[in-house]
């Protein structure tokens, strides 16, 4: 394995050195910026769902590598969000259930932590609860994936530049009698209960976690949501996914050009223009995380709800990935939920349209494998096969964090 990462990034390099003027300083294709998007239980059916809802091509479409990964956990060819994304945090397959930590209970550094120990910036933006499995991997360290209360505690004490999700009744409303929102604010927080409340914020450390627990999803009036309003449906926001993302990248852009990522600075320390070419750029993972709880529902209205708004987001970031060179946009999965299938209405093909049908196979998640799509610097060395611990490599490897 370690000769294989050898060789990943000696094809990285010489990629690198055969590709452009050298500047002093940074590499024309360095990777400053990475925005790791996981669609929650989003397979290939889920994205083509999307598609045949739609009157235009998808933003995920626009990317210019793809390939599949492979999902299987450490205990489990069906992986669960923990373990899954305990993979891309750390590198490391674990058990289902588990966060940030190895089969044996052995606490992992998981990138965003190595990120932020680098002086870049970090940020995680998810529709459900910021202590929810797939947010919480990327900096909490537990066998229970489900003790909301002791992960809180991990946020607080993480360093993320950005947080934006649910979950604040985790924070404040606790038995030990805490306000962690007060304690962030202590370390030199922004904290807010809204997205609304951060909208001047453009730089500096800020959380704004709003609702209680999870955020609820976005359910569509008729699963074709192009154009989509919150008249048309029902539940949150339509497009809460693409705002968070697009606040989180302007905050993050100034703290990782400053190069003050960590506890305690200042929140004006993003706009000192004098520490930008030190600056070492940022780490972001986004969520689109009620995707899964379609498939666990078996609800197409609520897929392709929260489907638009994840690819609204993957909008955002390539958006920003063309505006930013040397910024790496990642969109993948952290497993199928489902079991979605798209089969023919009918079997006779030489009708002009045989009709297509949803079929959910499971409630549960199924071991198929999965899309990822890349884009923007560094979007070559995420082509192929790859299991999902080979993704956390490349992406550690292309920071500068192996
Ligand atoms: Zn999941």
């Amino acid at each position: 394995m370690k000769k294989h990462l050898i060789l990943v990034a000696a094809a990285l390099t010489m990629a690198l050195a055969a590709n452009g003027q050298q500047t002093p300083g940074a590499r024309p294709d360095e990777v400053r910026n990475i925005i790791l998007m996981v669609g929650d239980g989003m397979g290939s059916a889920q994205i083509s769902a999307l598609m045949m809802a739609s009157d235009r091509p998808l933003n995920m479409e626009r990317a210019t590598m793809g390939g599949m990964v492979k999902t299987s956990s450490a205990n489990n060819r069906v992986t669960d969000s923990a373990a899954a994304a305990t993979a891309y945090s750390t590198g490391e397959k674990t058990a289902n259930g588990y966060l940030g930590i190895d089969p044996d209970g052995a606490p992992l550094q998981t990138i965003l932590e190595k990120a932020e120990a680098a002086g870049l910036a970090t940020g995680l933006v998810a529709t459900t609860n910021i202590q929810h499995a797939t947010p919480a991997a990327f900096y909490a360290h537990t066998p229970d994936r489900d003790d909301y209360h002791a992960i809180a505690l991990e946020l607080l004490d993480s360093g993320v530049d950005v947080a934006i999700g649910g979950g604040i009744g985790y924070m404040t409303g606790r038995e030990d009698g805490r306000d962690l929102m007060q304690e962030l604010q202590a370390k030199g927080y922004a904290v807010a209960d809204n997205l609304a409340a951060i909208a001047t914020a453009t730089s500096g450390n800020v959380v704004a976690l709003y609702n209680e627990d999870e955020i609820p999803a976005y359910v569509s009036q008729n699963g074709d949501t192009a154009g989509a309003t919150t008249s048309e449906g029902e539940g949150r926001d339509p497009s809460m996914l693409a705002k968070g993302t697009s606040k989180a990248l302007e905050i993050l852009t100034a703290n990782g050009a400053a190069g003050v990522s960590g506890e305690g600075k200042a929140a004006d320390g993003g706009t000192d223009g004098a520490k930008t070419a030190s600056g070492k750029g940022f780490f972001a993972m986004v969520e689109g995380s009620w995707i899964d709880s379609a498939g666990h529902a078996g609800d197409a209205r609520m897929l392709m709800g929260e489907m638009r708004d994840f690819d609204n987001a993957v909008g955002v970031a390539f958006d920003y990935a063309d505006a930013h060179p040397g910024t790496l946009v990642i969109v993948v999965a952290d497993h199928e939920t489902g079991g979605l299938t798209i089969p023919s209405g009918d079997d006779n093909f030489l009708l002009p349209d045989s009709g297509v049908e949803f079929r959910w196979a499971t409630g549960g998640h199924s071991a198929t494998m999965v899309p990822i799509l890349s884009y923007g610097t560094g979007a070559s060395a995420f082509g192929g096969i790859m299991d999902n611990t080979e993704v956390n490599r490349r992406m550690e490897i292309l920071l500068g964090l192996e």
